[in-house]
């Protein structure tokens, strides 16, 4: 089976990479990162022209790219894989977009005689390089009994969450509750230390107990080294907050919590933090208080 692979970024180039270690024929294509393609190239990958050239060799096409508008234009732009792509072909998009969107362009696919699974991740580089990412999933049942075996080469949890755009959904929730985490998590430390106690102390102490997390595995060492290198950039979260409150609007949910955070990451946008990692959400609170966690 031949497979596609448009967007070789932070996620998509290892995500390729880990189809090539699995045996599969993979037909890369990123116009905007061309090292990127020569790595996946070297490590077995075959490079397209274009994207068009991509979908026209295909059976499943992977679409890794930032969101909504980057996956139409990959899709149905001037060089659009969805021109090429043969009818009975699938697109794996899983790419973290609004989940509207995402029934939109399953729709459009569908005119196509295409068929579409949502499926975003969770887990970042380190787990996308490793092959264990979590992918959330949206779309028919026996496509994804069908095209499952491809994202568990890439994935160490696979779940289908319900119709397209169920996937989204389910990262919208996901992205929400890491954002809030990481927020909680700066306010704590940053507080802690104006009190008198070692950051380090007060995460030993507690990482164990109920307010132990994987974000706060992940994030306090971070917050504490100082080190913003992304991982997950603040612009990339600010895409999905505003995705989060563009479809909470739709069915009138609260969320006083993502909205806050939202700001919070927007402020430290103009302050030219957008392309730190998002535990950068920390420097809210240095500058406001002057004062830098250490360890
Ligand atoms: P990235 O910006 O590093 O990579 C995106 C790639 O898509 C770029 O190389 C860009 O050149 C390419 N691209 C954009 N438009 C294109 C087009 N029309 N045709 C061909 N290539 C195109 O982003 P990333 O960090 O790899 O994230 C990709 C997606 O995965 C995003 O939706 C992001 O929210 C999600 N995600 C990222 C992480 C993470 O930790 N970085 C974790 C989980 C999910």
């Amino acid at each position: 089976m031949k497979i596609g692979f448009i967007g070789l970024g932070i996620m998509g180039k290892p995500m390729a990479k880990n189809l090539v270690k699995a045996g599969y024929e993979v037909i890369v294509a990123d116009k905007f990162a061309p090292k990127n393609v020569e790595e996946v190239v070297a490590a077995g990958a075959k490079a397209a022209a274009s994207n068009m050239d991509v979908g026209s060799q295909v059976d499943v096409l992977i679409t890794m790219v930032p969101n909504s508008p980057n996956v139409k234009e990959a899709l149905f732009g001037e060089d659009g894989a969805a021109k090429t792509l043969k009818k009975g072909a699938v697109v794996l998009d899983c790419s973290s977009i609004n989940p509207i969107a995402s029934r939109e362009i399953a729709a459009e696919l569908a005119k196509l005689g295409i068929d579409m699974l949502d499926c975003p991740v969770s887990g970042g580089e380190p787990k996308a390089i490793d092959g264990t990412l979590a992918f959330m999933v949206g779309g028919r049942q026996d496509l994804f009994d069908e095209y499952k075996p491809i994202l568990d080469k890439m994935g160490s949890s696979v779940v289908l969450c319900g119709d397209v755009g169920a996937g989204n959904v389910t990262k919208l929730c996901n992205q929400t509750i890491v954002a809030v985490n990481i927020a909680a998590l700066a306010e704590a430390m940053q507080m802690g230390q104006m009190c008198g106690v070692e950051p380090e102390k007060i995460f030993n102490a507690i990482k164990g107990g109920l307010a132990g997390s994987t974000v706060m595995n992940a994030k306090a060492p971070m917050m504490m080294d100082q080190n913003f290198k992304p991982g997950f950039r603040i612009d990339l979260h600010i895409k999905d907050l505003s995705n989060v409150v563009d479809a909470a609007k739709t069915v009138d949910a609260p969320i006083p919590l993502t909205q806050m955070v939202l700001e919070m990451m927007k402020v430290l946008h103009h302050d030219g933090d957008g392309s730190c990692d998002h535990s950068a959400l920390l420097k809210y609170y240095q500058k406001l208080t002057g004062e830098t966690l250490h360890h």
